[in-house]
């Protein structure tokens, strides 16, 4: 009875790390199944603990898998979103990004009552060049343009590629004076620039449009097409020139 008792004791809470104890136990069989069971217990408790970590070293290794997939994930996605906002050759943003960045950045300095500038840029006889030069020194003059312009931008200037050879700036912070100080500065440092490529000499002009916000414009597109009413201005007052 006693032994049923403590057996059914054990398998009822399942505690495999009790042991079983007769009480007036003699030298005889149950004495010995006592041990045999007691044995038994301490094999399945054996048991149970390897099974146990194994389980717990399953589960960390499969949390070790999961983060290094989320990390590669993630880098992928960076690599993807990289590819989907920027310009391959150039590495300035799309188009499509440009409008999208400038007009979040348009309404919020609109709302904050804080003057913004848009910058048209189009490069001069770039069609020349190419023809001149061919098309891979074409393609280093626009690197160079915007190699050369970054180094004058602030870091919350927005710069974008928005056609073959036109480029815009969004300037948040900056009224039309400061815009067309920092346009007639990237006007004069890309006429007195000069490109060494495979020997030869390349120099070329870039004209300029310059627009700021008014109070009531909260599309970019308008400023967009304002300043390039301004450009088309400069090309037409003979290039490398500013308009505002
Ligand atoms: P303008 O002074 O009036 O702007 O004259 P333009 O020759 O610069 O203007 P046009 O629009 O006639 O020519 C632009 C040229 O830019 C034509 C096109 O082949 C070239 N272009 C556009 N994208 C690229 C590019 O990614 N690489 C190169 N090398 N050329 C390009
Ligand atoms: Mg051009
Ligand atoms: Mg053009």
């Amino acid at each position: 009875k006693e032994l049923m008792s403590q057996v059914n004791d054990i398998q009822l809470n399942q505690n495999i790390s009790k042991r079983i104890s007769l009480s007036n136990l003699e030298n005889n069989e149950l004495k010995q199944l006592q041990e045999h069971m007691n044995n038994m217990l301490s094999a399945i408790e054996i048991d149970r603990e390897k099974l146990l970590e194994d389980e717990q070293a399953k589960r960390n290794w499969l949390e070790d898998a999961v983060a290094k997939r989320t990390e590669a994930l993630q880098f992928s996605n960076d690599v993807l979103k990289e590819l989907a906002t920027r310009d391959s050759l150039t590495g300035v943003l799309n188009r499509g990004s440009f409008f999208e960045s400038a007009q979040h950045q348009l309404v919020l300095s609109q709302e904050q009552k804080s003057p913004t500038s848009f910058v048209l840029m189009d490069l001069d006889y770039f069609k020349t060049i190419n023809d001149t030069y061919g098309h891979f020194i074409g393609d280093q003059v626009l690197i160079h343009f915007t190699k050369t312009i970054q180094r004058l931008l602030r870091k919350s200037d927005l710069i974008g590629r928005v056609g073959g050879e036109e480029f815009a700036l969004f300037l948040i912070n900056t009224d039309i004076d400061g815009a067309f100080l920092l346009a007639d500065k990237i006007r004069e440092v890309v006429a007195d620039s000069t490109l060494d490529i495979d020997g030869k000499q390349v120099s070329y002009t870039v004209s300029l449009g310059v627009e700021s916000a008014l109070p009531a414009d909260h599309l970019i597109g308008d400023l967009f097409k304002r300043a390039d009413v301004k450009l088309y201005g400069a090309k037409d007052k003979g290039r490398d020139r500013v308009e505002k």
